[in-house]
């Protein structure tokens, strides 16, 4: 088995990197070269800072990170890296400020160990406010790929997608891991509900990641996921109509 606190940096589509790091590898941040240097999509864990540095620099210098969106696990690298930061309009306040913190419901996580360990968890991963130096919003286009928000986990989430060969990048419009349990799973989950800051616009999202018919989706935690468009279409609405 690979070592468990070494994070692992793999190609999963052309031009697409995986950098999955922190514990048992649970958070993915991506990243996108171009001739000019790289994109680097999700901010990951505070802990995660070296490790995207040095899986970034065979690429050339980092040009922006783009948040897709501004919880405590996903913007981890973003005020010590040194890169301009990027967000959708919706989240930049959440970014400057408490990382959606205001809108958990950490007291109604329904098991009593993630209830005990969530808050000193999230205080682990986070790397604290970030000064946004620019906002994107749907139709914008970052590395070949185009900004689609889908809100309802965070008000400004976005994902990234490139329908030349169907692969969304997501942050957590979905769970590909039961968040209760730790665990990654087979299967596409709506993030769930105490994270959410408003749950049933995070299931419409999810219907309308699936009405893209992607073939890869790569999401905030854990390894991608890859089907026929048709059956990944069925596969997300399925997950939405479990809620
Ligand atoms: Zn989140």
């Amino acid at each position: 088995m690979a070592n468990p606190l070494k994070p692992i940096t793999e190609e999963i589509a052309p031009g697409v990197w995986r950098h999955a790091g922190d514990l048992k590898h649970g958070m993915n941040v991506y990243l996108l070269p171009e001739d000019d240097g790289v994109t680097i999509f999700d901010g990951g864990t505070a802990a995660m800072t070296a490790g995207v540095r040095e899986a970034a620099e065979r690429f050339g210098p980092i040009k922006r990170l783009v948040l897709g969106h501004g919880h405590a696990d996903h913007r981890g690298i973003a005020a010590s890296l040194g890169a301009p930061v990027i967000c959708h309009v919706d989240e930049r306040a959440d970014v400057e400020g408490d990382g959606g913190w205001h809108y958990f419901d950490l007291d109604r996580i329904p098991y009593r160990f993630p209830r005990a360990v969530y808050p000193t968890l999230l205080r682990h991963w986070d790397g604290g406010p970030a000064e946004v130096d620019d906002t994107v919003t749907e139709g914008d286009e970052i590395a070949g790929f185009v900004v689609k928000h889908f809100p309802g986990h965070a008000p400004g989430l976005i994902g990234l997608w490139r329908e030349s060969d169907r692969v969304a990048i997501v942050s957590d419009t979905t769970y590909f891991v039961d968040s209760m349990k730790f665990k990654p799973v087979d299967w596409a989950n709506v993030p769930n509900r105490v994270f959410n800051q408003d749950h049933h616009q995070a299931i419409e999202s999810l219907r309308k990641l699936a009405a893209l018919e992607p073939r890869l989706v790569a999401a905030g935690h854990s390894e991608p996921m890859a089907a026929a468009p048709a059956t990944m279409r069925m596969l997300l609405e399925q997950a939405a109509n479990r809620g």
